[in-house]
């Protein structure tokens, strides 16, 4: 159904397989965090089918025009759309520090977006290229929905699909036996939405940034945006040049008097709602109101694995996937169901891999996981360090104050090298350019010398 895209470069990268215990595993989703897993698992000696319901790869990255009919996303039985970007958007990483250890992001000669932080096209050019050079088009089956996962018995797994894209669609559930199934289905397109007192009576239109495309529907408009991460501070700035008023309504912003943003006159920070009111007012804690035509809520995402039967072995609960051992293997279905990609506030794609490597190496017995005790230990720990550091169990997966020596962690279970220094001596040098120029951070950095480093690298790389 996706054909394989032509080459855009070419490239090299070890891919020999290493000799394992060979198990049939279903990897389920082709995003960054599927490719990496199939990529893994076959290099492990592993048998694989991943499970596409979109006709092509990439996920997150595959931008589409088309927005769900419920602005809200709220209706169970609405047409699900899978991606959350913006025409707009581009990188919040820099490329060098994006992309996957041993298949640098680098600018292709004759690519049109040769920016250190690109838009989402010359991501999914990047993604597509890995998947074709790491021949892993072949084992993905596109326009394939799983629609249930079920325990059989210790180690196998009934995997239920259903054709969705092509051949007519709405086909039979067909349902096959695997060893194993690796969960890879992103968390960007479920959304969260915050609870607005006297929201029912207020007239005006609401939506969520999950169908936020383009700034032009906004012209003349006063809208309210609720959230202070990425897509709110980036969707603020794409609506200002066309929006009357943006409003951002943060739980994070001070009190006060609402704050002018500097580089845009008609950008105001203010903390949060207090209440809507029935002739369109909305009234901010800072005790300011206006009369907004569009409350747009950049207030993130659930997780959800709608085909997931556990017995309630595995649950979401307030956001936390758990019980959990690292993030990955729930401790009493080990090894056999395993979550790539959960983890936030880090460096995606490189963690991918590092969790792709892990999971591979524990299906074949290479690496040895603790006990179930030991692992559900190790789960009960974390959650009473966030509950003593009254962290709530909504930020279960959010490491950003961990992120490094997870990854090294990983790296160190599956003798992986550990991170490049420069990689996060990047990350960081990133955050505090963004922090000190959230409008020019893409564009103006103080970091030449990381990446210089980071091409130094890439050169043992593309020998
Ligand atoms: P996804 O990319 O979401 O892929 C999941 C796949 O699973 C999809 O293809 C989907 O169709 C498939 N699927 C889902 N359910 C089923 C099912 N039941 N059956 C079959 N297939 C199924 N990361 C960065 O590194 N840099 C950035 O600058 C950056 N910016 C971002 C901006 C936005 C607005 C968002 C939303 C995310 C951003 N990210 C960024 C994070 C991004 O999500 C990750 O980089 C990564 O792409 C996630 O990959 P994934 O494979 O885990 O999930």
């Amino acid at each position: 159904y996706a054909s394989v895209p032509t080459a855009s470069a070419s490239r090299t990268f070890p891919c020999t397989p290493i000799m394992t215990a060979n198990r049939r595993v279903a990897v389920i989703g082709a995003g960054a965090s599927g490719l990496s897993a199939a990529r893994a698992l076959r290099q492990e000696g592993h048998s694989v089918a991943v499970f596409e319901r979109a006709a092509g790869i990439g996920g997150t990255w595959i931008y589409s025009t088309v927005v769900e009919s419920d602005h809200l996303n709220t209706d169970p039985n609405r047409k699900i759309v899978h991606s959350s970007l913006y025409d707009s958007l581009r990188t919040n990483l820099p490329r060098e520090s994006m992309g996957f250890f041993d298949y640098p992001f680098v600018a292709v000669a004759g690519e049109e977006d040769c920016r250190r932080f690109p838009g989402h096209r010359e991501v999914l050019r990047y993604l597509e290229d890995f998947a074709r050079e790491s021949g892993l088009y072949g084992l993905i089956r596109f326009g394939v929905e799983v629609v249930r996962v079920e325990m059989e018995g210790e180690g196998r797994w009934a995997v239920v699909s259903r054709r969705v894209v092509g051949g007519g669609g709405g086909g039979a559930d067909e349902s096959e036996v695997f060893d194993g199934v690796v969960v890879c289905v992103g968390h960007y397109t479920e959304p969260r939405v915050a609870e607005i007192p006297g929201i029912d009576s207020w007239p005006g239109k609401q939506m969520h940034s999950h169908n936020y495309r383009v700034p032009e529907p906004f012209q003349g408009q006063v809208v309210v945006i609720i959230g202070s991460a990425a897509s709110a501070t980036d969707i603020s700035k794409d609506i200002a040049g066309l929006a009357k008023e943006v409003h951002i309504a943060s739980r994070s912003a001070p009190g006060g008097t609402p704050m002018k943003d500097p580089a845009h006159a008609n950008i105001f920070t203010h903390s949060m709602i207090v209440k809507a009111f029935a002739d369109g007012t909305v009234l901010f804690q800072d005790g300011s109101s206006a009369f907004v035509d569009v409350i747009m809520h950049c207030t993130g995402y659930k997780y959800h694995f709608p085909f997931l039967k556990t017995n309630g072995i595995v649950n979401v609960d307030d956001n936390r996937v758990g019980p959990l051992y690292k993030h990955v293997f729930p401790p009493l279905l080990a090894p056999y169901l395993s979550f790539i990609g959960l983890t936030t506030k880090i460096i995606p794609f490189p963690m991918f891999q590092l969790q792709s490597k892990w999971i591979a190496g524990v299906l074949s017995g290479r690496i040895v996981l603790p006990t179930q005790e030991e692992m559900m230990e190790d789960v009960k720990n974390l959650y009473s360090e966030m509950q003593s550091a009254g962290w709530p169990k909504r930020y279960t997966h959010n490491i950003e104050n961990y992120h490094f020596e997870y990854a090294n962690w990983l790296a160190g279970e599956c003798g992986h090298p550990q991170v490049e220094e420069w990689r996060k001596l990047m990350y960081y040098a990133n955050r505090k350019n963004r922090a000190a120029k959230p409008d020019r951070y893409r564009d103006e950095w103080d970091d030449d010398d990381l990446v210089k480093e980071a091409y130094e690298h890439f050169k043992n790389i593309f020998i």
